[in-house]
Order: structure tokens, then C-alpha cells, then sequence
């Protein structure tokens, strides 16, 4: 594809189309080696990006359905797969040697074994630096998949898997899914042994499990003290958590607060820490360091008032969507 003022052409059936500059714009912002697809009706999509969208989509499917998940329950029940021969096709126009590429859904593993072969390819074909699957860990309590999974993964590898609580009753409740507590906990211990990747445990609070913050992180020290490292992260309030949101929603504020006394415990046992899509004015000062910009650009929203704020280029902002909750109560750091 080359891109001559406004003029966008393809090859090597040189079909030509005229660009808006908005249009144009977000082409190169796409990065060289990105991936569009081109539907019979003419429509252009990306598929995959290299400098703001390096992500493989697997399906929008999930074997758990999470209170305060984004997406709503109709996508994780009936949505569809990316048919593997895309997958595998995109995969063959990646450049290679690219930063990082996420692998993600749904649940990547509803395609079962043939996201092995995904990993393979990806492997063989040298397309990154590194990498960041997102599983809800599940299918590793099954030790066949453990070993296809070590045979597969490429280098420089990190899953990253959702524990909801300390215990079943807790995890279950969010998952919502009866037994994923014992699944997800022994896919940990599983995952873990076979030496083969990073793994990160990523918790979502919510007004379900905020009280039992601490109890999770004696859990994590005491069991996964090998984990790379524990990501605590706020809500986006879209899909089944805004259905859900009189269950589920807790301020910001008030999340800091219960979270903190486990955020000191895991620090204090060499486990690393991140805040995930927490605006500076939610978190203490002290524990601004870990504040990670999580945010996907195009999600981020800021305050009128975080005009005035002089951290506003620091601070990752909030999601769309999550603003609406959060807007009264920004406080401008001045
Ligand atoms: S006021 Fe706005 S820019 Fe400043 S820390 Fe809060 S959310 Fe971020």
C-alpha cells in the first residue's frame, strides 16, 4: 500500500482511494507493517497495528462471565471467533521483530489446541520481542495443555490471569463460574512449574472483593511468590459492569484505600506491584511510582476540570465510559 497526498493505493491490484486527512492520519498512525483487511463492500479495517494496536484478537467468546467484565454477557455467549485462517494469514503479513504483540479475547483458549498452533507460528516466524497473553487461566489446571503450552510459548512470554478473591465463594461470585476458583488456582500452580513463562495475577476490585484484598495477597505470597507480578486495576464501567454496576461499582478513592495495606504486604515480600487505570488524584502521592498508563489511547477520557491539573501529562487519565462515575470527583493537583 502506498499513501501519495491524499491518495491511497494498493498493490498489486492498484486500486486507488481518495483520503480525507482524518483518514490519511490515522493510516500512518497505524505504523508501517500494519494489516488492513478489505471487505467485499469496500470497507477498510484494521486488523492489526504496529504502533497503537499490536493486538491479536482471538474471539469475543468466554467460558466465565464476569460481573463487572467490559463486554456485555450477549458477546461472551454468541459472539464469534476470528476464523483461524485470518489468524494465521495476519500473522504471515506481521512484520517480524516487532516490540510486543497482546494476545487476547474473550477467552483465547475457547479455540482450544489451535492457539498453539497461533503460538507456533508466531514463534517460528520470530514477530516479537515479547509477548502478553490475557487467559482467565482456567484451561492450565489441565496438565495435557501445561505441556503443549511449554512446547509452544515463544520467548520473553507473560500471561497475564484474574484472581477475583482468596477463596471460591469469592471468585466464583464474579466469575461466574461455579468451580473456576479451583481451576484458576491450580492453573496458577501448573503454569508456574513448567518454567516456560512469566505470569502476572491481575485483580480487578470491585465492591465484591475489595474487603478481602489483603487476604488475596497473604494467599499470593504464600502460594505464587514466583509470579512476575501483581497488577491491581480499576473498573471499566461498560458491558456487564454497568448492568451490574449497583453490585459491582466502588469509588476509586475508596479502592485505594482497602487495596493498600495488600499493595504494602506484596512489596514487603518482593512481589512487584502496578496500579492499572487509577488516576493520580485516586492514589496517594507515595504510591504514584506505580501507577502505570494502562489506558488504550483511544479509550482515554480527562476531566474539564483536569485542564487545570499539573500532573494532567503524567496521569493516564480514566476510561470512557468509567468518567461518568469519576468526573465529580477529580481533584486537580495544583
Ligand atoms: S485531575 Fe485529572 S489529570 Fe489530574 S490526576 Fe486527576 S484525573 Fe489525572
Amino acid at each position: 500500500m502506498l499513501i501519495e497526498e491524499n491518495v491511497v493505493s494498493l498493490f498489486p491490484d492498484n486500486r486507488s482511494f481518495q483520503l480525507t486527512d482524518n483518514e490519511k492520519n490515522y493510516l500512518y498512525a497505524l505504523g508501517e507493517g500494519a494489516c488492513l483487511e478489505f471487505s467485499s463492500n469496500g470497507r477498510i479495517s484494521c486488523s492489526f497495528g504496529i504502533t497503537n494496536d499490536n493486538t491479536l484478537y482471538i474471539t469475543d467468546k468466554c467460558n466465565s462471565n464476569c460481573i463487572m467484565c467490559p463486554m456485555a454477557e450477549p458477546a461472551r455467549r454468541f459472539g464469534h471467533n476470528t476464523p483461524i485462517e485470518t489468524l494465521k494469514e495476519l500473522i504471515r503479513y506481521m512484520p517480524q521483530n516487532m516490540e510486543h504483540i497482546t494476545i487476547t479475547g474473550g477467552e483465547p483458549f475457547i479455540i482450544k489446541e489451535r492457539l498453539f498452533d497461533i503460538l507456533c507460528e508466531l514463534k517460528q516466524g520470530k514477530k516479537a520481542y515479547s509477548y502478553l497473553l490475557l487467559s482467565n487461566g482456567r484451561v492450565f489446571a489441565n496438565h495435557d495443555y501445561c505441556k503443549l503450552f511449554a512446547e509452544s510459548v515463544p520467548a520473553d512470554f507473560l500471561v497475564g490471569i484474574p484472581l477475583h478473591g482468596p477463596n471460591a465463594t469469592i471468585h466464583d461470585a464474579i466469575s461466574q463460574a461455579p468451580g473456576s476458583f479451583y481451576q484458576t488456582t491450580n492453573g496458577l500452580t501448573n503454569l508456574l512449574s513448567t518454567k516456560s513463562t512469566s505470569v502476572e495475577i491481575r485483580v480487578v476490585i470491585n465492591k465484591i472483593n475489595a474487603p478481602y484484598i489483603t487476604e488475596l495477597a497473604k494467599l499470593i505470597i504464600d502460594k505464587y511468590s514466583k509470579i512476575d507480578s501483581v497488577k491491581f486495576m480499576g473498573m471499566e464501567m461498560l458491558g456487564n459492569a454497568i448492568v451490574n454496576s449497583e453490585k459491582v461499582w466502588i469509588s476509586y478513592d475508596t479502592a485505594f484505600s482497602m487495596i493498600k495495606p495488600a499493595i504494602d504486604m506484596l512489596i514487603e515480600n518482593c512481589i512487584d506491584v502496578a496500579l492499572y487505570n487509577f488516576p493520580l488524584c485516586f492514589v496517594n502521592h507515595a504510591y504514584w511510582h506505580i501507577c502505570a498508563n494502562s489506558i488504550t489511547k483511544h479509550k482515554i477520557k480527562y476531566a474539564d476540570k483536569c485542564a487545570q491539573c499539573r500532573e494532567k501529562k503524567t496521569c493516564g487519565g480514566m476510561f470512557t465510559g468509567t468518567d461518568k462515575f469519576l468526573m465529580d470527583q477529580v481533584k486537580p493537583i495544583i
